[in-house]
């Protein structure tokens, strides 16, 4: 399993409605809800950000395949907006996507285009079924039990209460993590840092780390 994003897109809220910042790999924005709604307008609201995301995807998508084919076709536009319809129960969401080009484009080459559109990587996610899992990090003190993997370098700690069963430290690295084995954490598969990497990716607080020479040396520290 590897993600798409090697950094996880990390949002935060506080108690100023309803702004939350977005941290993605290359910067910060806002996000927020109208004042409809309760917030300051400040930043594009989710339902907004899941139509950007299509759009662009979709513009993205339309230029790279008119560059390679060496197409005359200098601006695209798209709009994009939802509505959504519930009937016996159960609510259907309707996303529609108005392409535009802002030149000539004859009709059979349009046609291609729009095929081509629909194919964009986040059209197939929309229209696929994208399973959504939650994961919440616990704090260590909910849970007793703990047990140690170490080498000279390195120790690994697992509270096997609090896992989730994301599957993310296997499916990433097995060479380290491995269900199939009794004895599961190998802690010489991998170099200390590359562990420790993994284990941050770890959702629910399950795995804990510490570098030995640390432990040692405040031990020393305590002992003088
Ligand atoms: S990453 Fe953490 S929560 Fe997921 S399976 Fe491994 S230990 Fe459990």
């Amino acid at each position: 399993m590897k993600y798409k994003l090697e950094k996880p897109v990390h949002g935060l809220i506080g108690t100023a409605n309803y702004q939350c910042t977005i941290e993605w790999r290359n910067g910060v924005f806002i996000s927020d809800e109208p004042e409809s709604t309760g917030g300051k307008d400040e930043g594009p609201d989710p339902f907004t950000l899941l139509l950007s995301s299509l759009a662009s995807c979709t513009l993205i998508t339309l230029r790279m395949y008119i560059d390679r084919k060496n197409l005359d076709i200098p601006r695209i536009a798209v709009n994009a907006n939802m509505y959504q319809e519930i009937k016996d129960g159960i609510t259907t969401t309707i996303i529609d996507r108005d392409i535009q080009f802002l030149s000539r484009v004859e009709k059979d080459v349009k046609t291609k285009l729009v095929e081509i559109a629909k194919m964009c990587p986040i059209s197939k996610i929309l229209e696929q079924n994208a399973q959504v899992r939650t994961f919440v990090f616990r704090d260590t003190f909910e849970t007793e039990k703990v047990i140690d993997y170490k080498n000279d370098d390195i120790t690994v700690e697992w509270r096997p209460e609090l896992c989730q069963h994301s599957t993310r430290c296997w499916s990433q690295m097995l060479q380290v993590f491995d269900p199939r084995e009794k004895k599961w954490i190998k802690v010489d598969g991998a170099s200390p840092e590359r562990i420790r990497q993994q284990i941050e990716k770890c959702p629910s607080g399950a795995l804990a780390f510490h570098y030995n020479k640390d432990a040692d040396s405040s031990n020393e520290k305590s002992a003088s």
